[in-house]
């Protein structure tokens, strides 16, 4: 034990194995299936390659849960990080400012769209929206003149923003937020747009802002892709609808850009992609290229503005909110180092030709008996696997074919994740056409095998 404790590399993988065991409690994970099963520790990385402790490689399919963007140890990255970590790991923005938060907050008031001038700090996805949620809920109150009946949230079936409790009650998904639903704030909601219903969803949120005059707080949405929800893509011009349908109703917008921003979808922000400006604009998973937990909530001089009264006011208008490692100076630095390598370097330039690959792959598989849909929205997709195509009837839940596809992915040299029977893939940004193809193969092997092996 004491040796063990002094080199770690002296631990054999079956100590490791027990130690995960009594006591790494696994997030989203079935704990009784998890401590049923050998659990693969990942190493090392290099590039868009996880490696194990046996030194097997693995194509990291979905960049280590949506977030990494420029691959592992990427040498600028790694630069930024030890030369922050020369000068100081941690210091607070309670009081104290430093230059790594300040000149990223610059940078991502120039890079975003216009008037998103305002970045709030903290260091999660969850928090970069319950902050955005807060943010608009005192705003009304502050304005000029004050509007306190503005307390409701509009969001969308199979909405994902996160765990914390503001953030669940924005959450569609039953199989994450039901348990929760007695601790929860009410919100209104409207189905996500399909492509077979494009305009149901507008419709719906016209009528709900209609029948709640001068009470709907911010418009809730992940913009173009509702990753949890299985990868769903809406149709093309429907968050320029929406965007406009929210001033028309004097409301407020905020756009959860924690999946879809920094790139993944193609344009360095997603909503860009539709010439939209939000009210609100959140950022995490990769903004830090998928390196450390920073997350940066982004708003206007407008909203800004109600915030700034002398102190002496009543109601005090200060934002009694922060996170202890709010603006971390190791995460500004490699979020700024992310930034200037995705510029450098021409990254989104250099993407058309990787998603051209990805469409025609996935152009393929729709051919495919036991394939539904294959949407795809940049560099990120989802196959959704069913028993019958024609009668789109699902397979049997508990066989977990997703799951089961893509633990035989690892076989062929690739870390999935899948969500239900929906198998994603969201690699790095810069994946090659090889390594792409790689990928590709993989999961079409694996679900050959899992397809072959079903009762
Ligand atoms: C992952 C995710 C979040 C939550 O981010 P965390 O960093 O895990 O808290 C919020 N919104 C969207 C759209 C996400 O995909």
């Amino acid at each position: 034990m004491s040796n063990a404790l002094a080199s770690p590399q002296a631990v054999d993988l079956t100590t490791l194995t027990a130690w995960d065991h009594d006591h790494v409690w696994h997030p989203f994970t079935d704990q009784a299936d998890w401590l049923a099963s050998e659990p693969l520790f990942i190493d090392r990385a290099e590039g868009v390659f996880l490696i194990d402790l046996a030194g097997r490689r693995y194509i990291d399919g979905v960049s280590s849960l949506w977030c990494n963007l420029l691959g592992h140890r990427h040498p600028a990255l790694d630069a930024a990080l030890r030369g922050q970590l020369d000068r100081i790991a941690h210091s607070t923005l309670l009081g104290l400012t430093h230059e790594p938060a300040v000149r990223l907050a610059r940078r991502l008031a120039e890079l975003a769209p216009p008037g998103l001038t305002r970045v709030f700090f903290s260091d999660s996805g969850a928090t970069a929206v319950e902050v955005a949620l807060k943010l608009a809920f005192q705003y009304w109150r502050q304005k000029n003149p004050p509007e306190p009946q503005r307390r409701l949230f509009l969001a969308l079936d199979g909405a994902y923003h996160g765990d914390t409790l503001g953030d669940v009650s924005l959450g569609g998904v039953p199989r994450f937020h039901a348990m929760f639903g007695p601790l929860l704030f009410p919100t209104l909601r409207a189905p996500s747009p399909s492509a077979q219903n494009p305009t149901e969803s507008l419709q719906t949120i016209d009528r709900l802002l209609r029948e709640h005059p001068g009470q709907v707080a911010a418009v809730v949405l992940e913009p173009i892709v509702q990753c949890a929800a299985g990868i769903r893509v809406h149709p093309d011009g429907f968050l320029a609808q929406l965007a406009q349908l929210v001033r028309q109703h004097n409301t407020l917008l905020i756009l959860d850009e924690v999946a879809v921003g920094m790139g993944r979808t193609g344009t360095l922000f997603a909503c860009q992609r539709e010439g939209v400006s939000p009210d609100f604009l959140c950022l995490a998973k990769g903004l830090t290229g998928g390196y450390l937990p920073l997350a940066a909530t982004l708003t206007t001089d407008a909203i800004h503005a109600a915030f700034t009264r002398p102190h002496a006011a009543t109601p005090d208008p200060t934002f009694y909110h922060g996170h202890t490692y709010c603006g971390n100076p190791l995460g500004a630095a490699v979020a700024l180092a992310t930034l200037d390598t995705l510029l450098r370097e021409h990254i989104l330039e250099r993407l058309p030709p990787r998603i051209d690959q990805l469409r025609r792959w996935l152009d393929r598989l729709r051919s495919h008996p036991h394939v539904a849909e294959a949407r795809q929205a940049g560099l990120i997709a989802g196959i959704e696997l069913v028993r019958d195509r024609s009668t789109r009837t699902p397979f049997d839940p508990s066989l977990r074919l997703g799951a089961r596809v893509c633990l035989r992915a690892r076989h062929y040299g690739a870390i999935l994740r899948p969500l239900g029977d929906v198998l994603v893939l969201m690699p790095p940004l810069v994946i090659s056409e090889a390594e792409l193809e790689q990928l590709c193969s993989a999961l079409e092997h694996a679900l050959h095998d899992e397809l072959e092996a079903l009762p």
